[in-house]
């Protein structure tokens, strides 16, 4: 059992490349923003609440989302592992996630760093935005949740450091490429 959190900015293929390790590992895969989406796309009054944030780039308050990730967390198999992707996004967060594992005797095994140049993350995400549909993939929502990462997830970076779990890997060039840096570090746990 290996609880891996995938970490990066908005548009760092925290996605694409969590799917290819459910693949390679049958791990199971919490993303917290397609959880929100569907709440969002079923109407939830919990889905009523995220679409005000995630409109405007701004992150979903960390007591709601903390309550959330545990639920999800709570009624998945979890015989491979699981990856969390999109979570933590704060220090609280990340704090919560380190109290809740410890009260169920596990704990997060690494973190996988996705690192990809600013401009990069903006053509990705305009570009994704032509086809995902997505209301927060247009420039405007896209700057502001730079600029959120930037003040509220970048600091993660040094805390996960700290605790000896932080492992980066170049999140840019080709995808298989990546995910073989990402196995690799997997596979050395
Ligand atoms: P990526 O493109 O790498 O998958 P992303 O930032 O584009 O990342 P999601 O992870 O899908 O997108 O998140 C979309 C939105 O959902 C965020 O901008 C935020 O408003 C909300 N959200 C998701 N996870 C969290 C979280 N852990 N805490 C607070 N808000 C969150
Ligand atoms: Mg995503």
């Amino acid at each position: 059992m290996r609880n891996i959190v995938i970490f990066g900015a908005p548009g760092s293929g925290k996605g694409t490349q969590s799917d290819l390790l459910v693949k390679h590992y049958g791990f199971d895969h919490i993303s917290t923003g397609d959880v929100l989406r569907g709440e969002i796309k079923n109407g939830t009054t919990l889905g009523q609440t995220a679409k005000s944030y995630i409109d405007k780039g701004q992150l979903i308050p960390d007591e709601l989302m903390i309550d959330i990730l545990a639920a999800t967390y709570d009624a998945l198999p979890k015989q491979a592992g699981v990856i969390f992707d999109g979570f933590p996004r704060t220090i609280p967060q990340a704090e919560a996630l380190k109290k809740m594992l410890a009260e169920r005797n596990t704990a997060v095994h690494a973190m996988l760093e996705l690192d990809v140049p600013n401009e990069m993350l903006i053509e990705r995400l305009i570009n994704r935005g032509k086809t995902s549909g997505r209301a927060d993939d247009n420039e405007e929502t896209i700057a502001k949740r730079l600029e959120v990462y930037n003040a509220q997830t970048q600091p993660l970076i040094a805390w996960y450091e700290a605790e000896g779990l932080r492992h980066a890997v170049k999140g840019y060039g080709e995808l298989d490429e990546i995910n073989a840096a990402l196995r690799a570090v997997i596979d050395a746990l």
